[in-house]
């Protein structure tokens, strides 16, 4: 089984479930005692937001490479960035970088046309939502991403930042999102990208319409199927 290493703590709320779930699929995988080979590197998300609102990029691309190098001399085999947002940083994150990088966002986009999808509707920061980086990614593996309109993005990205990032889920907040994927169904969309990795916290397949993406469970399985060739 090789190594894989995990750049977390974006926020320390996801990188809890990577972990669980990576455990999980282990053992549903290996049974037995198995657990997975992991080398976690959890950063202050503090440090980064402050950089992200900013927008302060170049350092936080400096941060992530040198932890990158970091993980890489640690003896991970490949890395799994635990966030989408700072997949605007992939390439810089990467440089000098020997092993390889489990792209959160291919991934996504393989699960989605494997299940015959095209249309999904995005839910995640503003950065993931309206910069190209992520939204690109998509279209050029032929998929049609459905946004939420101004309104939807603010209040999810507030959710995103005020409350999932330190834990904190409330009715009101999953009352919020329901609206906001319904109304990605109402305007086109086949399909839902948990296109943050702590959206999972407040959506699931149970109170989603049509077939929900989340990209934190995707991420695991891309990154275990790595792990185990
Ligand atoms: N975890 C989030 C994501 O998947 C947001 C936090 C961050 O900006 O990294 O985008």
């Amino acid at each position: 089984m090789r190594t894989i290493g995990i750049l977390g703590g974006m926020s320390a709320a996801s990188t809890q479930i990577y972990y669980r779930e990576l455990c999980d699929l282990t053992r549903d995988r290996l049974g037995g005692l198995h657990s997975p080979e992991l080398l976690i590197r959890s950063l202050d998300f503090a440090r980064i937001e402050a950089l992200q609102m900013k927008g302060e990029w170049n350092a936080a691309g400096a941060i992530l490479n040198d932890e990158a190098k970091a993980l890489e001399r640690g003896g991970a085999d490949l890395i799994v960035l635990a966030t989408n947002t700072m997949h605007k940083l992939a390439s810089e994150m990467m440089e000098g970088v020997g092993i390889p990088l489990i792209h959160i966002a291919d991934a996504t986009a393989d699960a989605i046309k494997f299940a015959k999808l095209s249309s999904p509707g995005l839910m995640a920061t503003a950065f993931t939502m309206e910069q190209s980086f992520y939204v690109d990614r998509l279209v050029a593996a032929g998929l049609n991403p459905v946004l939420p309109n101004e309104e939807d993005r603010a209040e999810t990205h507030r959710i995103i930042y005020e409350e999932l990032c330190k834990d904190i889920t409330t009715d009101k907040s999953e009352a919020a999102y329901v609206g906001i994927a319904n109304r990605l169904v109402e305007t086109g969309a086949d399909s839902l990208i948990l296109g943050c990795t702590e959206v999972g916290m407040l959506l699931n397949q149970s109170n989603v319409q049509v077939p929900v993406f989340d990209t934190t469970l995707i991420h695991c399985t891309a990154a275990l199927d790595r792990a185990f060739v």
